[in-house]
């Protein structure tokens, strides 16, 4: 019965989002400070990966997040976070982790075109294997010199950091941090945890080494935010279908305002 009940109001919100947004009203408030950081992985056509979404997909999204929000790079974002300044706009976030081959390939074009920042989370020690499906180090240094791209760590060999012993989890932090900076030749202050996953001596060590954020793939994020653990919606095939994009991202803005009432 009461399974029934939560069903029905889940099926009956998402029935009034959808009317909202067909008709262009966005269901929250655009006044209200928010924030939100995508997640992408890969961005193909044909690709059987449930994280994989078409660049078609992925252009319809950026122009409607750059339509209706303020896209931002994700330093700008963590600094919103990290000052707990208002502001009256809605910031969104761009950004990819594992460092697939189609991000150079599909979305960069896009992301080029609608003159949209973001920020790739890349394995060192994954980029030195040379599959073909990842950027190789050329490709990455490329893209890491424009100035509208950002590079992160994503762990040396993504593995996850929760279930290592600590010395381990410092090796994955410090040591990609010093070969993505040598290589990229830029400071390298934000980490995605690889799965999402996270172990309490994280935040410590990612301190002691000098990141000022870390992201993790779940979307908890309200008042209380620790830069941290920033929640990221993460994209796949589901959430990409039309109008299910739309929604997803207004529950994402709506749970967040409504926190931080
Ligand atoms: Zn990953």
């Amino acid at each position: 019965m009461i399974k029934n009940l939560k069903k029905n109001c889940k099926t009956e919100y998402l029935r009034f989002t959808k009317i909202l947004l067909s008709k262009g009203i966005l269901p929250f408030s655009k006044k209200n400070n928010g924030f939100l950081i995508l997640n992408y992985h890969s961005v193909q056509k044909d690709n059987n990966y449930p994280f994989a979404i078409s660049p078609e997909d992925f252009e319809f999204q950026l122009r409607y997040l750059a339509n209706n929000f303020k896209i931002k790079t994700v330093a700008e974002i963590v600094e919103h976070i990290s000052t707990g300044k208002n502001t009256s706009d809605i910031l969104v976030g761009i950004t990819f982790d594992d460092g697939y081959i189609d991000n150079y390939k599909y979305a960069l074009p896009i992301l080029q075109k609608y003159n949209v920042p973001a920020m790739f989370f890349i394995n060192p020690n994954i980029i030195d294997l040379q599959y073909e499906s990842f950027m190789s180090w050329k490709e990455i240094i490329e893209i890491a010199n424009m100035e509208f791209i950002q590079f992160g760590s994503h762990g040396l060999s993504h593995l996850p950091l929760s279930v290592l012993q600590k010395k381990d989890i410092e090796i994955e932090i410090s040591k990609s941090k010093t070969i993505l900076e040598n290589r990229l030749k830029k400071d390298i202050i934000f980490f995605a945890f690889p799965f999402g996953m996270v172990h309490p001596e994280c935040q410590e060590l990612l301190e002691s080494y000098h990141y000022i954020a870390g992201f993790i793939t779940v979307l908890n994020n309200d008042k209380t935010i620790n830069p941290y653990t920033i929640g990221r919606l993460v994209m796949n095939k589901n959430n990409s279908i039309p109008n299910y994009f739309e929604i997803a991202v207004a529950k994402a803005i709506r749970s967040y305002q409504n926190s931080s009432l």
